[in-house]
């Protein structure tokens, strides 16, 4: 077959990466794509099943680490496009374990960038390195304000400094080498197939099975939310209509403080379970803050609104009704997921 393009799609087997793979498979047959992922603890193919066997999808496991490994895959297949996701993406790891994080996101990146510079070095024409970012790299807000394109990095977290680090380096490789890139910083993604550590499948998984839910501090941080398969809709926008060497903001327009959503997330959780109002409130226990905590995300995404014609396609409402029952038909999914080195890890995590 004769395909027009091939993408590099990394991390396509973390929670994010799993659907803009699916997004880009069945919307371009005619596009190949090669799925690049370690499988880590994060990466799950079971997220891919559905589209194992399209022929215009391949997988491939490796680690963007590696770099002989990177350079001889680009030598290999020369993709047209990259669309990188693969990173270590929880910031609670991330204070215990910095370095794996500046290897994956920092390192990882670089080894990506070098090989798509030396293989599209005499013919930048209609390639594109694309890298997916959060909008931790600004650091925190006051009680008013939103993050724009322009606002001044000041990365808080292990996590949110290695992902501002590879940030400036796609920047640094469009005008240094001329590179084509673009640059998305997306706040806090929920929806299918989330790993359950980030909040919310955290505490439906502990909901379900009557656990603790573990909120920080006095439960006031303030995130903004979006549906993750809007993330993956803006990504496929950006990476085709985007204009290179930009940057744009991905946002809900969405916010909540955390206390807030656990009890929306609760109040949701007892009318599916049949349980009477309040009894997962229960469970809501105060924990040590998370040092350097950001107070407050928010974004501005009206460049991509504007430039683009991006929005969200469902409420908050809708995304979380769709995440909670896609949870609740799921759980083999999440009994795969949450066990062995898992559960050790959240063991020693969340002690009281
Ligand atoms: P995730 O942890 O669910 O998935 C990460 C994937 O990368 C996994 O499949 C993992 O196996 C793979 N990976 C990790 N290290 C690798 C390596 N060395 N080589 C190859 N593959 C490796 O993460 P996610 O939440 O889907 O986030 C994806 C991207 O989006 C990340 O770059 C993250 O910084 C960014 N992001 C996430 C959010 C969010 O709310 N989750 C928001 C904005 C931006």
């Amino acid at each position: 077959l004769n395909y027009k393009k091939s993408i590099l799609i990394t991390g396509g087997a973390g929670f994010i990466g799993s659907h803009v793979v699916r997004l880009f498979v069945e919307k371009y047959p005619n596009y190949s794509i090669f799925n690049l992922d370690a499988l880590t603890y994060a990466g799950n193919l079971e997220n891919l099943k559905d589209i194992e066997g399209s022929p215009n999808y391949n997988f491939i496991k490796g680690d963007i680490n590696d770099a002989s490994f990177i350079s001889a895959l680009f030598q290999k297949h020369r993709f047209d496009g990259v669309i990188h996701l693969a990173a270590e993406s929880h910031v609670d790891r991330s204070i215990k374990d910095p370095l794996a994080f500046v290897r994956t996101n920092i390192l990882g990146t670089v080894n990506l960038l070098n090989a798509a510079k030396e293989i599209w070095k005499d013919d930048f024409k209609n390639k594109l390195f694309y890298h997916v970012s959060t909008d931790e790299v600004y650091g925190t807000l006051g009680e008013t304000g939103l993050f724009t394109e322009t606002t001044a990095y000041d990365p808080n977290s292990p996590y949110s400094a290695s992902k501002a680090s590879s940030d400036h380096f796609v920047r640094a490789y469009g005008e240094t080498y001329e590179l084509p890139y673009v640059i998305t910083n997306c706040s806090n993604n929920y929806g299918q197939n989330q790993f359950p550590e980030k909040l919310i499948p955290l505490f439906i998984n502990n909901i379900i099975n009557n656990k603790a839910l573990p909120v920080y501090g006095d439960g006031n941080y303030t995130r903004d939310w979006l549906y993750v398969k809007d993330h993956a809709k803006a990504i496929d926008l950006v990476f085709h209509k985007g204009k290179t060497k930009e940057t744009y903001n991905i946002g809900g327009f969405n916010e909540w403080k955390n206390i807030d959503l656990v009890k929306e997330l609760c109040a949701q959780m007892d009318e599916r379970l049949g349980r009477s109002p309040g009894t997962s409130e229960k469970l809501i226990t105060y924990v040590k803050d998370r040092p350097g905590h950001d107070l407050r995300y928010a974004i501005d995404a009206s460049k991509i609104n504007k430039e683009l014609g991006w929005k969200p396609s469902v409420t908050f409402e809708e995304g979380l009704n769709i995440t909670i029952d896609w949870y609740l038909d799921n759980e083999a999914w999440l009994d795969h997921v949450t066990s062995g080195a898992y559960r050790e890890y959240y063991g020693k995590q969340y002690k009281r």
